[in-house]
């Protein structure tokens, strides 16, 4: 079976075509485990015919899916009769290897081996371990930190000049083109960015904005609850929109970051992650409401929301008896002598909990902010592991493919010759409309731009831009940003609430989102730069406009456009079970997404040259 299709014919538009692709990506996907785990010094295959010779060329891979691939210029993802033989081969050697290790010729039983051992996508596996290091948007924002240090990133830190003619010995390190910069605000935002080899100032920023945040419940200021029916409780407070009746039954902790007073004084503020399940929220048999499947499940969520902690017998018996002298006590009337948390606000044992997981005393604790999260492991799933099932997909998915592909980006010899900067900006706060220091609608972004534009261009005041006034407007209206946020691929089940005509599916693409009330801030001319990044790479995109009986979410793309001026396309990654404690998405999205903003990167500046507007 043999099966050519050349990237431009990949490229037309319409289902057909887009099926085509989808399917072409997938059949390539299963090489690629193989191919990694055989060729140290790797064969590029060279040839088409169905014998696949092989020849070296250089020691770099040219599958298309090694991790350098995002360092050289941009590909088509798939050389796709090259990605048949791979998968020939596969097939080949993993036959062989079934019949060494079973004697059975049992055709259902090989097909059931094969199945299971189908590779996903190594970006796939690299987002499912950033999400089971990543509770909460703190954690999120340092793994990112992390990856961007190791790939030779810099940090710059916000309460130091960022002025190359600083004479402060005490500044930050000067920018200069082809140097890779980020910065960190509230712990759970980071914008990172590298300046192009032929960087001036004046020139556009290229960004993939995404959040790091999810929906989900937090400790309230006093989290200490009276005892109630031999139980203590924690007290939560909803954030952000949930499906909250998914959190019920869940084996459940808490992450986030801790406030810490040191022996010398200091305040210190220390991330936290409780790995084992210390709480949950039972629902309520159904023996006691017989009419739940009928009128529907509809907790309160100040009532029947809160988790359990421990019984109060054991808890005593252990040597936490706090909770009995405020017995018949309402706690929340018991917290005005606390202005540094402790046990008046927070049940002593949660306080002995993160004690012994950051080794200090229950006392060095001055507060908290805590997440409430599931325990269960992001994993690969679905009958041919094309799924990856997971909380904070929403939006995970897009901070770690923007992060994955400045870092590739950041690494490829297009920068030396670029013009401009690539760039992220992972949000905190969208869940909850983005208006705070660290969300869409705070400054860091755009305060970063400015900032990097003006100490090259005080560095550079020699050079064309010459020290104009207006760098930074210029700037703006060169740069483009991509908002990523997840989309909702059309559910089989519900297949009624998605518009005839735009119902994305999984593996088909990357979702261009639009919005006539302004709900996204796609443009019909942002959305065709967007594709066409994708099509000069061979890479398939779908489209969304909700329908007109239903409402429309939104995203930080309106509120980051309007507040900087920049071109926005509003874009996502089709999952099902968007914020449910437990959502879903496909491998390969994974994978088309990271290779679409690599595209984005590699192609926006040209797309752009092209691009005129008629006043
Ligand atoms: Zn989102």
């Amino acid at each position: 079976m043999k099966l050519l299709l050349s990237p431009s014919s990949s490229l037309k538009s319409g289902p057909g075509a887009a099926m085509m692709t989808a399917k072409l990506l997938l059949r390539g996907r299963r090489s690629q485990h193989q191919h990694h785990r055989v060729v140290r010094r790797i064969p590029v295959l060279v040839s088409t015919s169905s014998s696949g010779s092989n020849t070296f060329s250089d020691n770099e891979c040219d599958c298309g899916f090694c991790p350098s691939w995002g360092m050289r210029m941009i590909k088509p993802p798939l050389s796709f009769n090259r990605i048949q033989q791979q998968q020939q081969s596969r097939y080949s050697s993993s036959s062989s290897s079934s019949s060494t290790k079973s004697s059975s010729n049992d055709d259902s039983l090989y097909e059931r081996k094969k199945l299971s051992s189908i590779e996903p996508p190594t970006v796939a596996k690299e987002l499912v371990e950033y999400l089971n290091k990543s509770w909460t948007a703190f954690h999120a924002t340092k793994n990112a930190e992390e990856l961007l240090k190791k790939a030779g990133f810099v940090k710059l830190d916000e309460d130091k000049s960022w002025s190359s003619s600083s004479s402060n010995s005490n500044s930050n390190p000067p920018l200069k083109p082809n140097g890779k910069y980020y910065v960190v605000r509230n712990q759970s935002c980071i914008v990172a960015f590298c300046l192009g080899g032929e960087y001036v100032p004046g020139d556009g920023f290229h960004i993939i904005a995404a959040h790091t945040d999810s929906p989900c419940p937090k400790l309230k200021p006093v989290s200490k609850r009276k005892e109630r029916a031999g139980c203590i409780g924690v007290g939560v407070q909803p954030y952000g929109g949930g499906l909250w009746h998914t959190w019920f039954d869940r084996d459940l902790s808490v992450a986030g970051r801790v406030l810490l007073k040191k022996n010398d004084g200091r305040v210190q503020s220390e991330l936290v992650k409780i790995e084992r399940p210390i709480v949950r929220i039972p629902s309520l048999a159904i023996h006691l409401d017989r009419e739940i499947n009928q009128s529907g499940f509809k907790p309160n969520l100040e009532t029947n929301f809160a988790p359990i902690l421990a019984t109060a017998i054991k808890a005593e018996l252990e040597g936490f008896n706090n909770n009995r002298e405020n017995k018949n006590k309402d706690a929340n009337n018991d917290n005005s002598s606390s202005s540094s948390g402790g046990e008046t606000m927070h049940h002593p044992i949660i306080l002995a909990i993160l004690a012994e997981e950051l080794k200090c005393e229950p006392e060095d604790i001055i507060d908290f902010e805590l997440n409430v999260c599931d325990t269960q492991k992001s994993q690969i799933g679905g009958a041919t592991n094309e799924f990856i099932f997971s909380g904070r997909l929403d939006n995970l998915c897009s901070s770690f493919c923007a992060l994955k592909a400045l870092i590739d980006a950041s690494k490829d010899s297009s920068l030396k010759k670029h013009k401009g900067a690539r760039a992220i900006a992972l949000f905190d706060n969208e869940e909850v409309g983005s208006v705070s220091t660290s969300g869409g609608g705070g400054t860091v972004m755009i305060e970063a731009i400015k900032r990097a534009t003006l100490s090259s261009n005080s560095s550079n005041s020699s050079n064309s831009s010459g020290g104009e006034s207006d760098v930074i407007e210029q700037c703006l209206a060169k740069s483009f940003l991509v908002s990523a946020d997840m989309a909702h691929a059309i559910h089989p089940n519900y297949t009624e609430k998605h518009e005839e005509q735009h119902q994305p599916l999984f593996h088909k693409g990357v979702v261009v989102k639009h919005n006539a009330n302004q709900r996204y801030a796609t443009t019909a001319l942002t959305a065709y730069m967007f594709r066409e990044c994708a099509k000069l790479s061979g890479i398939p995109t779908q489209e969304f406009v909700v329908k007109n009986d239903m409402g429309c979410g939104s995203t930080i793309g309106p509120i980051v456009s309007a507040q900087t001026g920049i071109r926005t396309v509003d874009v996502g990654v089709p999952q099902l079970s968007m914020h449910s404690v437990r959502e879903m998405m496909g491998t390969e999205d994974v994978d088309i997404c990271h290779k679409h903003f690599l595209a984005f990167y590699e192609n926006i500046a040209k797309v752009d040259a092209n691009v005129q507007m008629s006043s």
